[in-house]
Order: structure tokens, then C-alpha cells, then sequence
């Protein structure tokens, strides 16, 4: 069983023992609701360092008033299981007093690649992603952290603080884990009906139709409608490193993302163009 605390004091106590063993240190933040998508990062951080701290925190300011972070899932007692089934040392679950408290007062605000977007769509989000994610590395002091490619606007976020703040620690990104139909693994899909969970898959489809020059980004949105999904808000090519407009034609230079509404609930996706 890997080893649960709560505090930073607690956590930092335990990242003493391993630092006086000159053992390395991989860091894999979560949401909690732990799926395949998640244990990929997991194991993929066992395969890098010698010990893996896993954190798992809903961390409420990246979420816009109206937003689903009251009714975001939660399985702590599922996640700790899964964790330790695939081995991870050490699992940090923060208290909200611990990670912001009284009087707090600091922001960290990305601009670049966090401005178009997710970033016009969600205009508060990525502040909060990267105030907590400055505060999770500066916490753990990790040699590695290890985030998915799912969300890709997100880790290009982080690679562009940790190089603008010389955060020293490797930001590895972890490949999308899918189900057998193509839909990417999401805490998110458990809002989905029956019905919205067989025309979920059309994203993935889309954009990887976008990809392989079957579709036009235009005709993509419409396959996309006609499949039943109720709203787009983006699906774009972008320069994979700036995720401005693309400037060069080089295969892996460019991305294509994506994030549309099935009712109530709103998919992201990304492929490689
Ligand atoms: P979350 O719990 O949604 O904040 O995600 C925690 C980490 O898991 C982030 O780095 C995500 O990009 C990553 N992640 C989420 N879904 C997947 C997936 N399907 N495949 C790989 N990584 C994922």
C-alpha cells in the first residue's frame, strides 16, 4: 500500500527519507477518479524515477463559477486501491486550508499558449491550473512530473512556466489513453448517458479525420453536429509548440484540438496533424 498524508508537512517528511537516499522523484498530478488514462502517467513515472508521489486534489480555482466542481466524481477509497495495484509510493490528497489558506494572495497567469483556446473558452482556467501546479511542484521538489497529452493545451502551459520560472523539474508528457472505440479516458465520461456515450466517440473520429486530410476543419464540425454533438466550441489546427496559427508544414509541428458539447457535458480531444 502506498503511503496516504494529507499535510505538506507530512508529505515533505517522507520526501526526506528517499532525498537522503539520493532516490529520484516523480510527481503525477491528479483530479482523483482515477482511470487507465491516469495509472499510464502512473507507470510511466515508475519507469522513470525511483519513487512516485501521486497528488490527488480537486483543485477548486480552476473551475469558473457554474462549472462542475460540485459535482466533479470522487472515489477516494476506488483511487487509493488502484494505486496501489500499480505501485505508486506515495499519495499527497491536499486540504483546500493547506493549499490556499487565509489571505492567500498569489496568481500565477501564463499568457502565450494559455491565451487562445481553452483560455477564451475558460478565461480563469488555466491560472488556477497553474497557481496549483506551481505550488504541487514547489511542494514535492520533484525531479520529474509527468502530465497527459490529453490535455494538451495544459501541458504545453506547464512546459512554458517551468522554463519562463526555472522550476527545475522535467515535464514529461504521457501519450492519450483511449477506449477500444477511440473515446479518450475522462473522469468526465461518467456524465455521459447511454445514448451520449455511443456518439462521444465522433470527436475522436473528427479530428483524427482532420488529421489523415479525409476532412476539412469545416467538415469536421458539421460530421460532428450531425453525429449529435450539441455544441462546438473549438477545433482547430495550431502550432503544436505555440498553439498559434501553424507556421510550418513539418510533421509533429502541428495539432489538431478540439472541445464540443454532448448536452450537458463538454469533451476535449487532441490528435498530432
Ligand atoms: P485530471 O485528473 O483530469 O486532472 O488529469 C490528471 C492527469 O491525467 C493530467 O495530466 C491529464 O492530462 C492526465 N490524463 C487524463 N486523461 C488521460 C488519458 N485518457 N490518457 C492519458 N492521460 C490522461
Amino acid at each position: 500500500m502506498p503511503e496516504i498524508v494529507k499535510t505538506i508537512k507530512d508529505m515533505r517528511a517522507n520526501l526526506v527519507t528517499w532525498r537522503s537516499a539520493n532516490e529520484t522523484i516523480a510527481l503525477v498530478p491528479t483530479m482523483g477518479a482515477l482511470h487507465e488514462g491516469h495509472l499510464s502517467l502512473v507507470k510511466a513515472a515508475r519507469a522513470i524515477a525511483d519513487r512516485t508521489v501521486v497528488s490527488i486534489y480537486i483543485n477548486p480555482t480552476q473551475f469558473a463559477p457554474g462549472e462542475d466542481l460540485s459535482r466533479y466524481p470522487r472515489d477516494e477509497a476506488g483511487d487509493l486501491a488502484k494505486l496501489a495495484n500499480v505501485g505508486a509510493d506515495l499519495v499527497w490528497m491536499p486540504s483546500n486550508e493547506d493549499m490556499y489558506p487565509e489571505g492567500f494572495s498569489t496568481e500565477i497567469k501564463v499568457a502565450g499558449p494559455a491565451e487562445p483556446l481553452e483560455g477564451i473558452c475558460r478565461p480563469i482556467h488555466f491560472n488556477g491550473v497553474a497557481t496549483v501546479v506551481c505550488k504541487l511542484l514547489s511542494a514535492v521538489s520533484p525531479d520529474t512530473a509527468i502530465f497527459g497529452e490529453k490535455d494538451f493545451q495544459q501541458l504545453t502551459v506547464i512546459r512554458r512556466m517551468v522554463r519562463d520560472l526555472n522550476i527545475p523539474v522535467d515535464i514529461i508528457g504521457a501519450p492519450t489513453v483511449r477506449e477500444a472505440d477511440g473515446l479518450a479516458l475522462s473522469s468526465r465520461n461518467a456524465y455521459l448517458s447511454e445514448d451520449e456515450r455511443e456518439i462521444a466517440p465522433a470527436l475522436f473520429r473528427a479530428i483524427s479525420d482532420v488529421a489523415n486530410r479525409v476532412l476539412t476543419v469545416e467538415a469536421a464540425k458539421n460530421a460532428l453536429l450531425a453525429a449529435g454533438f450539441t455544441k462546438i466550441d473549438y477545433l482547430e489546427i495550431r502550432d503544436s509548440d505555440t498553439l498559434g496559427p501553424v507556421t510550418t508544414k513539418k510533421k509533429g509541428k502541428s495539432r489538431i484540438l478540439a472541445a464540443a458539447w454532448l448536452g450537458k457535458t463538454r469533451l476535449i480531444d487532441n490528435v498530432p496533424a
